[in-house]
């Protein structure tokens, strides 16, 4: 049985009262640290890559400083985020990109984005919602599982998610929704241990009440054991 609207609703509107000031932890102070930011953050804390990033954006600002940097200094730079190849690797090529193709400036199109090297889909909506302020929902690991266990979406993967989840979300709050989502995930609703006792929102979760199925008397909760 799929969620009503109305419980949607109550969840969205629950889960922004319990994490009202919800937003993205990376640092940055424009587009382009933004996207820097969000390539390194694949696999590693936004705390580390904070802690790198505050060293890195003082010796270099835009695309250009970090094409000079090259590789090999940037991999020493960003070693403690791991994946440091990769990343090293696609971000002076994206930088490369970024001063061929759209005059130094980080585009500010989905399709445009997801050109650059290391950017993927999911990278692409954090950059669009944070940096810039358009509406998109990044599905992340927390994002796929809390919103498959409340059964607001009913997907195979992250794209099929993100398709659901703005059908059933208001546009105005995808980008919020995103981060609440995250939030709840990192907060409660654990990959292994989902901490349901504590949670604001299991009146209408269906994974607690497919795993919790008892009788309810108007206006009670469910009690997980019971
Ligand atoms: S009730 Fe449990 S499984 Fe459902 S959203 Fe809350 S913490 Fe996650």
């Amino acid at each position: 049985m799929s969620l009503s609207q109305d419980a949607i609703t109550k969840i969205l509107k629950t889960l922004e009262g319990r994490y009202p000031r919800a937003g993205t932890a990376l640092t940055h102070k424009n587009p382009f640290e933004m996207l820097i930011a969000t390539i390194l953050s694949a696999q590693c804390t936004d705390k580390r890559v904070n802690t790198v990033t505050q060293v890195l954006f003082k010796k270099c600002r835009t695309p250009h400083d970090f094409v000079r940097l090259g590789k090999g200094n940037l991999e020493r730079s960003i070693k403690t985020c791991g994946l440091y190849h990769t990343k090293a690797k696609n971000i002076v090529a994206a930088c490369r990109m970024i001063l061929n193709d759209y005059e130094g400036q980080v585009p500010q199109g989905r399709e445009a984005l997801m050109k650059l090297p290391g950017v993927g889909r999911k990278t692409a909506n954090v950059v669009l919602s944070n940096a810039f302020g358009i509406p998109a929902i990044a599905v992340d690991t927390h994002v796929f599982r809390v919103s498959h266990r409340l059964g607001l979406v009913k997907a195979r993967n992250p794209e099929e998610t993100e398709k659901q989840l703005m059908e059933v979300i208001p546009r105005r709050q995808w980008s919020r929704a995103h981060h609440w989502l995250i939030h709840h995930g990192r907060a409660l609703c654990h990959a292994r241990k989902p901490n349901c006792l504590e949670c604001p929102v299991r009146q209408w979760c269906q994974d607690f009440n497919e795993r919790f199925p008892i009788k309810k008397s108007p206006g009670s909760i469910a009690q997980p054991g019971a």
